[in-house]
Order: structure tokens, then C-alpha cells, then sequence
């Protein structure tokens, strides 16, 4: 595989990318590096969660010891300033964007997005196998975080997203979007009525849904989502494709389809804007 523009698939440490500070021995992968902000696709690497959480789960909810969840996060957070806020939300596989303010700063809330304009906040979404999606406005200074699986894919959380950049300042034509590590089309095989939802209710999905049989077909999750950011107005040439799937590199990503049904950790992406000075 190719990598699209402006991909840079080099591992190596946050540090060197971003952060001086960033001690965390974890392999990242980065959609913009050299630019002034925080953000990172992390996979399993460099965390102390053993088994099939190895090693650098990151959720409390899928049953890891939480001594060893809390240590990654304790991991990561020591690689950013004391002041630097962490904001998740508990993903329901729905559409809804929450808005991260003065206000709502600390809240947990339902949804499957977050967007924000306020400094040393980082946005994180956990995946394994759904779609990270990272949203941009440079200019704008506003950033946004989504977690796409099917089912919000068909809720349009893409089109949510954007449009919450964009009641925050942001302009669709700037924003640059990446799509993160998860699983491709080559894995991606759904019953006939996954696939024929996407057929109906989604405009010009047809494309990404490839029949397999009578009774399966694979979808492009990610061409559906591109395609989706495109109609919501963002340049194509500013979306950025990370082209790995997790249940094809599941020795350095979780991949829940790997898991076959067992249990698994989940891997952090974020991004945020880091303090003005
Ligand atoms: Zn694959």
C-alpha cells in the first residue's frame, strides 16, 4: 500500500514529532507532523497491561486490571504539561458532538465526537477497528476528535463533526481531516443487511460495498467517511488516509475482529491545541 499525501508513516516517539517532553515509549503515528499541535494515532506498544490488553490499553471498560490501565494513562499525561486536561467521551456508536468549553470542561459525556477550541485540552476517542477520525482547522484553531464505526458512519457523526467545528469558527474548506489505523476493506465483511443499509440510506455508498456471495459483503468504512467529509464541503487533498488495518497489523494495533469475539484492549487518538507561548 501506498501512502496518500503528506502520510508519514516513520515510527518514532511523540517527542521528536511534537512534545520535548514526551517520554512515553510508545510508537505513534502521525497525520501532520512538525505542525503546532498535539495529536498522535497510538497503537499497542508501550504500555504494562499483559494478555490480550498488551500493552497500552487505555480503556477502563473492557477488562483490564485498572492498576495497569491507570499506569498507561499515567504514562501518557506524564508526557504532557501538569495543567493538561484529558477529555473522553463514552461512545455509544451514535452521531452526537459534545462541545468542549469552559463549561463543559471535565464533564464525561454520551457522545461519539468532541470538538474544541480551548488550549492544553486533548481530545481522545478509543478504537479497535472503528475509525479515529481527527479534524483541523489551523487557522481557526479548532480541533475535533470522532469515533466512526459502522453504525455512526450510517448516523453521519462525519457530517456532525464538522459541522460543530464549525459553529466553533471553523470553515469546512480548511479543515483537514485524518483518518486513523482500523480496519480495512480487505477485513471488513458484514451480513447482507449491514450492506444493504449502507446501500439505502446512504448516498453513493454503493461504491465502498463490495458483495461477497449471497449472504456477505466487505465495505470501505473509510471511503464512505471520506466521501462523506467531501460532502460536507473539506478539500479532498486535505483528508489524510493512515491506509492500516487493524486486524491486519493486529501485532501493533487492537483489532477486535482479531480478537475474534474475545477480549481486547483498545488504542488512543488524539489531538489538541497546546498552550499559547
Ligand atoms: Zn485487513
Amino acid at each position: 500500500m501506498q501512502p496518500t499525501r503528506n502520510w508519514n508513516f516513520t515510527p518514532r516517539s511523540f517527542a521528536q514529532a511534537t512534545a520535548p517532553d514526551f517520554v512515553l515509549n510508545a510508537r505513534a503515528v502521525f497525520a501532520w507532523p512538525g505542525r503546532r499541535l498535539w495529536h498522535g494515532f497510538l497503537g499497542r506498544h508501550g504500555g504494562v497491561s499483559r494478555g490480550p490488553y498488551e500493552s497500552l490499553n487505555f480503556s477502563y471498560l473492557a477488562g483490564d486490571s485498572v492498576a495497569d490501565v491507570h499506569e498507561n494513562w499515567r504514562r501518557l499525561q506524564a508526557c504532557f504539561p501538569p495543567a493538561t486536561e484529558f477529555v473522553l467521551v463514552h461512545q455509544v456508536h451514535g452521531n452526537r458532538v459534545h462541545v468542549v468549553d469552559a463549561q463543559s470542561r471535565g464533564v464525561t459525556a454520551i457522545a461519539d465526537g468532541m470538538v474544541t477550541a480551548q488550549r492544553g485540552v486533548i481530545l481522545g476517542v478509543l478504537t479497535a477497528d472503528c475509525v479515529p477520525v481527527l479534524l483541523f482547522d489551523e487557522q481557526a484553531q479548532v480541533v475535533g476528535a470522532l469515533h466512526a464505526g459502522w453504525r455512526g458512519v450510517l448516523a453521519g457523526i462525519a457530517a456532525e463533526g464538522v459541522k460543530a467545528m464549525t459553529a466553533l469558527g471553523a470553515n469546512p474548506a480548511r479543515i483537514e481531516a485524518a483518518l486513523g489505523p482500523a480496519i480495512g476493506a480487505c477485513c471488513f465483511e458484514v451480513g447482507i443487511d449491514v450492506a444493504d443499509r449502507f446501500t439505502t440510506e446512504l448516498v453513493d455508498a454503493q461504491r465502498h460495498v463490495l458483495p461477497a456471495g449471497q449472504t456477505k459483503a466487505f465495505i470501505d468504512l473509510k471511503g464512505v467517511l471520506r466521501d462523506q467529509l467531501v460532502r460536507a464541503a473539506l478539500a479532498p487533498i486535505a483528508i489524510t488516509d493512515v491506509p492500516i488495518c487493524t486486524r491486519c497489523s493486529n501485532a501493533r494495533f487492537f483489532s477486535r475482529r482479531a480478537a475474534g469475539g474475545g477480549a481486547t484492549g483498545l488504542q488512543l487518538s488524539f489531538i489538541g491545541l497546546p498552550p499559547q507561548n
